[in-house]
């Protein structure tokens, strides 16, 4: 293999409670066992069980020419529902991470006082996280930013819901929100780790053949989402309420995409700027993200206040999907009455079970449930409840569809899990059926030249990966009956056999 062209070959053990980092090559035979990502973590994890570990990693294609690759995975025990869980970190931070000299990262230990992880030029440091405890996402990204001279920096951060313990803390995407339904903010911040700050400016080798196959897929996959735009699209699936979409249109200002997506599903909205003003702003932070379709929609019905709401959680790095439960359940109804209560939230230490919410072992479920097949994928909880739990009916031509909702729940649980082991979007996965496993073991073929490697190994992969995660799960609490649809407890019972004894 080209290691070159997929990895650094650079693994880090960073250990907060020495202070100390310490290097390791990541070598082409674990490579070639786990791939990468998601299944190459929990390798890590069981190889380094020590100081309650948590691995960050990359995909095996993360930071290639593959469509909808810039993705990391952050793999722990979830606070929240007592299971392995594995957080796709979406946005530019996978791309930055691999850039910056580092494949997977091992954090272990705890430091008594608050650090961040400084990822550059194929150097690591753990280094004091400064004042940080009253300020919000904004800031203190805009801090780090400032600090390092460099406006292109990344992080993965806890806000102030981590600080102050909060179980709805939840890891945020540098300034804006993210995907964590898990409480991996907490526990980031329960290890005194406030933030993973990376800046790339590395490169991959490219193998022959690679540039073409990819711009060609990408162009297949553009052709397929032609039309689809926004936030909205993937909205529209969930979204009941009539005054909601044009609540969205109201604020919206823009749509973007991440880095090699032809899908551009975020939506900047303008909260402090007119939304249709074409030129550039002077405004500092006009407005916010929405790159949660789940935290959004949850919090739909606030009307035109939504985003103001949104923004709140996003700045303090907390749920707004559960905010959003919770805040509707208590009949709160509009933005002045819900920023009291989201700081109460948060000092209360509330989260889904003691607000007698639904909740999937503690973790926060789709708004509206979905149906059987949605309730499956929520109910296995090892990738993210943030990530839509169904194939996305957004392509032309449309996906094909198994009718039986195990197979339809193992057809999501799979893309998911491939798109986390080779660091592509689940999101954009579950978008577009035309990138297909032996589209991408193609590509895998051309990057690395491994014998045998194809579309049967890498389904075997991603069965394999829910499998083994499925097989550590002791969740806490339980399943809420309103999250049941009828068939609910045989055919979870089914879906686990597939994996766990299949
Ligand atoms: S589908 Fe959306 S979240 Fe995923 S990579 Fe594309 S723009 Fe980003």
């Amino acid at each position: 293999m080209a290691m070159e062209r997929t990895y650094n070959n650079r693994l880090l053990l960073a250990d907060l409670t020495t202070g100390k980092c310490e290097e390791r090559e990541l070598g082409e035979e674990l490579a070639r066992a786990e791939l990468g990502g998601a299944a190459l973590n929990l390798e890590l994890l069981r190889r380094f069980p020590e100081g309650e570990p948590l691995v960050i990693g990359t995909g095996l294609l993360t930071s290639t020419f593959c469509p909808g690759s810039g993705v990391a995975v952050v793999t722990a025990k979830s606070p929240r529902s007592g299971m392995v869980v594995h957080h796709p970190i979406i946005g530019l931070i996978g791309l930055e991470l691999k850039l910056s000299g580092f494949d997977f990262i091992v954090v272990r230990g705890r430091s008594e006082k608050p650090v961040r992880l400084w990822l550059h030029d194929e150097l690591a440091e753990i280094a004091p996280a400064g004042e940080v405890k009253e300020q919000g996402t904004n800031q203190v990204t805009g801090r780090i930013r400032d600090e390092y001279g460099d406006m292109n920096i990344h992080a993965f951060q806890v806000g102030p819901a981590g600080m102050a313990g909060s179980p709805l803390a939840m890891i945020s995407e540098s300034c804006f929100g993210g995907y964590d339904r898990a409480g991996l903010g907490l526990a980031l911040a329960e290890k005194g780790l406030y933030a993973v700050v990376v800046r790339g400016l590395g490169s991959l080798e490219v193998a022959d053949g690679f540039f073409p196959e990819s711009a060609k897929l990408m162009q297949e996959a553009a052709q397929s989402l032609k039309g689809k735009i926004g936030i909205r699209e993937i909205m529209r699936l969930w979204a009941k309420e009539e005054t909601f979409l044009p609540a969205l249109e109201k604020v919206t200002h823009r749509h973007s995409a991440c880095y090699s997506c032809p899908f551009p599903c975020r939506t900047f909205g303008f909260l402090r700027e007119d939304p249709a003003r074409k030129l550039e702003t002077d405004a500092p932070n006009p407005g916010d993200a929405m790159i949660d379709p789940q935290g959004v929609l949850a919090l739909s019905f606030l009307g035109n206040d939504f985003l103001h709401v949104y923004e709140h959680c996003t700045q303090l790095g907390a749920d707004p999907a559960a905010v959003g439960m919770i805040l509707k359940a208590e009949g709160i109804a509009d933005k002045n009455a819900a920023d009291q209560r989201i700081e109460s939230l948060i000092n209360e230490k509330k989260d889904l079970v003691n607000s007698k919410q639904n909740n999937f072992h503690g973790v926060t479920p789709w708004p509206d449930g979905g149906d059987l097949s949605a309730a499956l994928v929520q109910a296995a909880g090892i990738f993210s409840n943030g990530i839509p739990p169904a194939v996305l009916p957004l392509s032309n031509p449309p996906a094909s569809l198994p009718a039986d909702p195990v197979e339809k729940a193992a057809l999501v649980l799979e893309r998911m899990a491939l798109g986390l082991t080779l660091g592509i979007c689940p999101i954009f996965l579950l978008s577009t059926p035309v990138v297909t496993p032996a589209r991408l073991a193609g590509l895998v073929k051309l990057a690395t030249e491994w014998d045998g490697i194809g579309e049967e190994e890498l389904k075997a992969k991603a069965k394999s990966l829910i499998g083994k995660t499925l097989k550590l799960a002791a969740p806490k609490g339980s399943i809420s009956d309103g999250l049941k649809p009828a068939g609910f407890d045989a055919a979870w019972a089914g879906l686990k056999k597939r994996y766990v004894e299949g």
